[in-house]
Formats: structure tokens, C-alpha cells, sequence
């Protein structure tokens, strides 16, 4: 129960016009990167995209729930209303029943009520059930009792235990998650480029990006010259060009106006007149000679257009790109 109200606590924090749509999340995403300057962000970024959003949303998950204390306020919320639950359900029991009959029948009526609150394993159920002599009142009683010092101890644990990552890791639905799927749908990206799917929600038939980006950022590299390339797709499927990924073409060229024999759910739009975003140019220009150390290739020949932009230039780009004042 934890997990909605987290993602809830996200979405409306501070802050949180940054979460509201997938456009304004992907745009605070790509302006930070832009602000900190830093490669190895952007790599994993463009390398590992969905693992650094998601590690991403648990950073701003952790800094928004360590705001007032709110991940303890949560936790306890939680525990009194389960154990309201639990002492209303064992009167509530005593009423209608008017008295307590066997401890199977107790037990069982309690199974019913909280059964969708609670999971009960069933060998601890079994190991009450033997316990058929007692006198169903009193133990009654000391459930009622003993949940309240449940209460009490947990409560206590909660202001003991400070290391809110550890917490959010512990909990069976990941906030994460939740957030990524709705903010990010599908998390596919585009073969070539690596840049993500925009296509809304996680069930669409075929994949597409707006923006493909030039594909050296991710080390693709002209076989002729071993230098990073600056294409982007959409020129790509209306050359002639070819391209090999040894794992699904094998060694052999194909070319990239048939795509679809090897990537039949993507969408990438032929336009030789689209260019790279300067957002992209940018970034390509400044990481450049990194990216070809890391990738063992030669740095791509850059237009000298794209050397003379600025970090201003990248965010007037993106602001144009994702609709922002
Ligand atoms: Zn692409
Ligand atoms: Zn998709």
C-alpha cells in the first residue's frame, strides 16, 4: 500500500510539474544532463537508458521522501489503520456472532474479513487452529492486545530505521517502477540511435521517436574509416546506406531502407531534410573525443556548424523540442 502513496507523494510534492506529463519529465531529464555537463551521465543516459531513469526516479523518490520525515508518516498511517482494522473486525465478529463459538469458526470469519488486507500464511493458520480448547474469548482479548503492542514495536522500529533507500528497496512494488511505466511507457528504444520510444502508454503496436539523434553518441561507426558516425535515422532509411548489428544481421550489410526485416515493430519515418537537434549536435561536438576513447573508434569528422554551439544553443533546442517557456 506503501508504493501508490509514495508515487503519490512524488507527483505532488515539490517539484512535481516535472512529473506531470512524459514530455515535461523527459525535458527536466535532458536539461539536467545539460546543466551538470558531466559524459559519464550521459552515457548511461544513452547507453543504458532504462536503468539510469529508473535509478534516476529512486534518487528523486529518496530526496522528496526524506523531505519531513514523510516515508515514517506513510508507515505509520498504514500500521494504525490495519490495526483499526483488526480490532474493529474482532468486535465487529463478536457483535454479529454475539458470542465467540470454537476458534476455527473465529479465525475463519477473521480470514474472510481482512483477506484482502492482509496475507496470512497459511501454516501460521494452522498452528492456531490446533489450538481448538482454548477459550475463544480470551483469546480474543489478547489478539486485540497484542496487536496494539504490534504497534507500538513497529512504530518504533520506523523512527529507528533512518536509511530511507533500504526501506523503499524492501517494498514488494517498486515506486520506480510505477513512475517509469507511467512517465516513460514502453521503454524500448530505437535500434539505430538508442533514442527512446514516444509513443504513449505501454501498449502500442509499433514503437517510433521523434527526435532520432546522431547515432555516434551510442559508438555506431562507419566500417570504411572506423570513425563515429553523425547520421541520424531518419536520413539513414532513405540512403542507401547499409548497417551491420552482428548479433541480428550477422556480418553481412543491410540496408537501412529495410529495416523492418530485422526490427518489424519500429516506426522510423524517412526525411533526408530532418537534421540532428542542436541539442544532440551539441552533445555529440562536446563528448566527441571521449566517446570514440571509450568505443576503441576514431572521433567523427563535426561540422563546424555543430562545434560553434554553445550549452545555450543545446537548451533553446530542447525548450523548441519539448514545447517549453
Ligand atoms: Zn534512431
Ligand atoms: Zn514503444
Amino acid at each position: 500500500m506503501i508504493c501508490p502513496d509514495v508515487v503519490d507523494e512524488v507527483k505532488t510534492g515539490e517539484g512535481s510539474e516535472d512529473y506531470s506529463t512524459r514530455a515535461t519529465f523527459q525535458f527536466s531529464i535532458l536539461k539536467q544532463l545539460l546543466m551538470d555537463g558531466k559524459y559519464e551521465k550521459y552515457r548511461g543516459y544513452i547507453n543504458h537508458y532504462e536503468r539510469f531513469v529508473k535509478d534516476w526516479l529512486f534518487d528523486q523518490i529518496v530526496q522528496q521522501l526524506s523531505k519531513e520525515n514523510s516515508l515514517e508518516k506513510l508507515e505509520k498511517k498504514h500500521l494504525s489503520e490495519i490495526v483499526k482494522i483488526i480490532t474493529y473486525t474482532i468486535s465487529n465478529i463478536r457483535k454479529t456472532t454475539g458470542f465467540l463459538r470454537d476458534i476455527n469458526t473465529f479465525i475463519q470469519n477473521m480470514y474472510c474479513a481482512l483477506g484482502e488486507k492482509l496475507v496470512f500464511p497459511e501454516d501460521a493458520l494452522d498452528s492456531i487452529m490446533i489450538l481448538n480448547t482454548t477459550n475463544t474469548e480470551q483469546f480474543a482479548d489478547y489478539l486485540t492486545e497484542f496487536v496494539r503492542e504490534i504497534e507500538q514495536s513497529l512504530a518504533a522500529k520506523y523512527d529507528k530505521e533512518r536509511d530511507i533507500k533500504e526501506r523503499l528497496k524492501s517494498l514488494p512494488f517498486k515506486p520506480q517502477d510505477k513512475m517509469f511505466t507511467r512517465l516513460f511507457g514502453c521503454g524500448e528504444v530505437c535500434p539505430f540511435c538508442g533514442a527512446p520510444c514516444d509513443a504513449g502508454g505501454k501498449e502500442h503496436a509499433k514503437h517510433f521517436t521523434a527526435i532520432h539523434r546522431p547515432k555516434g553518441l551510442n559508438g555506431s561507426t562507419s566500417r570504411c574509416t572506423t570513425k563515429l558516425v553523425t547520421d541520424i535515422c531518419s536520413s539513414d532509411v532513405t540512403s542507401k546506406s547499409l548497417f551491420i548489428h552482428p548479433l541480428v544481421t550477422g556480418l553481412v550489410g543491410h540496408p537501412y531502407k529495410d529495416y523492418r526485416k530485422y526490427y518489424p515493430d519500429w516506426i522510423i519515418t524517412g526525411d533526408s531534410s530532418i537534421k540532428a537537434s542542436d541539442y544532440w549536435k551539441y552533445v555529440m561536438a562536446t563528448f566527441n573525443e571521449r566517446i570514440a576513447e571509450e568505443e576503441k573508434a576514431l572521433p567523427a569528422d563535426i561540422p563546424w556548424d555543430w562545434k560553434a554551439l554553445t550549452p545555450d544553443d543545446a537548451l533553446k533546442s530542447l525548450k523548441k523540442a519539448y514545447n517549453m517557456k
